[in-house]
This record gives C-alpha cells, sequence and structure tokens, in this order.
C-alpha cells in the first residue's frame, strides 16, 4: 500500500506551499476524492490521519460512505434535483451547488430533515463541460440564495480547467482568490470560509494561491 507514503508527500507538499501563500498548513483541509477507489484504500487513508472524503456521484458514495464512517463527505459532482434526498442524507457538505434551483432543493430538503446543509457555491472557470456560476454572477447568485434557510453558504469552489503545464493553472486560481475576498462580508448569510480548488496536479499552486480547501484523488490513491 501506497497510501500512507503518499499522504505524506502531500502533506509535505501542503507545508510548503502554505509557507509560500502566507498561511498555516493546519489552514488546509485536505479532501480525499475517493472516486473508483475501493473502501479499503480509503479506510486505509482514514487511519494514517486523513478526515475528509468526497465522492463526484451519490451511487457510488451510497454504497461505499457507509463503510467509511469516521470521515466528513463532501459532494464534488453535479447533482440531480431527483438525487437531493439522498445527498443530504450521506454528505456533510455540498461543494457543487451549480443553480439557485439546486440551492433551493437543498435547502427544502434540509429543512424537511431538520438539517443546514453546508455548502459551497460552484464558480465555472472553465468554460468547456463543467457546470456552475460565471465569477461575474456569483454576487447576484449569492444574494439569490442566501436567504435561503436550509443551506449555509460556506465558500467557494471551482474545477480548473485542465492544463497539461499545472503553473498554466496560477491565473485561474489567482482569479478566484480575488473573487473569494471581494464576497467576504459582503452578504449576509454568505460566509466566505472555504476557497476549494486545487486538484492532484496542480493543489500545490492552488494554496500559494490561497486555496484552503483541495481535492486530491489520484495523487494520494494511485492511478484510476
Ligand atoms: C475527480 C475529482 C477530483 C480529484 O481529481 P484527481 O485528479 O484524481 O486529483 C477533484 N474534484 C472533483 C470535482 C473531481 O471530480
Amino acid at each position: 500500500m501506497r497510501v500512507k507514503e503518499n499522504l505524506e508527500r502531500i502533506r509535505e507538499e501542503i507545508r510548503i506551499s502554505s509557507i509560500k501563500s502566507g498561511s498555516g498548513p493546519g489552514d488546509v483541509t485536505l479532501v480525499g476524492i475517493t472516486k473508483t477507489f475501493p473502501s479499503e484504500l480509503v479506510n486505509e487513508a482514514v487511519r494514517c490521519g486523513l478526515t475528509d472524503v468526497g465522492e463526484n456521484r451519490i451511487q457510488e458514495a451510497e454504497k461505499k460512505f457507509p463503510q467509511t464512517p469516521n470521515a466528513r463527505k463532501h459532494m464534488v459532482g453535479h447533482l440531480q434535483s431527483n438525487k437531493v434526498s439522498k445527498a443530504i442524507k450521506i454528505f456533510d457538505m455540498i461543494q457543487s451547488v451549480d443553480s439557485p434551483k439546486i440551492a433551493g432543493k437543498i435547502s427544502e430538503r434540509s429543512l424537511d430533515s431538520g438539517k443546514r446543509m453546508p455548502v459551497l457555491i460552484q464558480v465555472l472557470t472553465d468554460e468547456g463541460k463543467q457546470s456552475g456560476t460565471r465569477p461575474k454572477d456569483i454576487g447576484p447568485f449569492l444574494r439569490e440564495v442566501s436567504s435561503l434557510k436550509g443551506i449555509h453558504i460556506q465558500g467557494l469552489m471551482t474545477i480548473g480547467p485542465y492544463f497539461e503545464e499545472p503553473e498554466d493553472s496560477r491565473p485561474v486560481f489567482r482569479q478566484m482568490k480575488q473573487l473569494f475576498d471581494s464576497l467576504k462580508d459582503k452578504i449576509p448569510g454568505a460566509e466566505m470560509r472555504y476557497l476549494s480548488m486545487g486538484m492532484s496536479e496542480d493543489f500545490g499552486i492552488a494554496i500559494e494561491e490561497g486555496a484552503n480547501m483541495i481535492r486530491v484523488g489520484r495523487a494520494l490513491f494511485g492511478r484510476r
């Protein structure tokens, strides 16, 4: 099993990148993205100290996550309306809120089950294939959904565009951080605590530019 070594290497990179960014390494939450990886590997990582795990599909999370009780669970993929009730049962945070409609639905269903779901708003930084809200529309989006009682907005998430050269992601991350900072304390009900960006190839660069939540799959669990 390589997971232990991988986790140590990732932690070291988090430490170094945090120093460059001027924040402490304790400020960065590592979310292990477990899609396609078996529960044995996931639990190995949790035994080595991984606290947070994420999936992008409800079906896979539904099967897998009950076997990993001791971790916080994050939804990081597009959520369909008819899966919201399930998502609320499975996850501790939904990072992929990509429309006012889905925000409303999550709020409604959370209230039904006596919860207030922590969420991040997904920002579109790769026009090609993702869902999410364009950076310029995030302010109005937040104002629209911030009064919903069943969600607790805790920040922003983005899946940056893919580049051969990870360094090319830096300007995108920098713009995200500026957007994040510009929204701080601006919209009542929308807390800007987490900025979730950076994956296996570029999480170090994301941290240097201000990410405090990173989502890492392959670098932790191996090839998919
Ligand atoms: C798969 C996935 C990741 C992790 O990707 P890796 O390249 O395996 O690190 C992060 N975020 C989202 C939304 C994903 O779907």
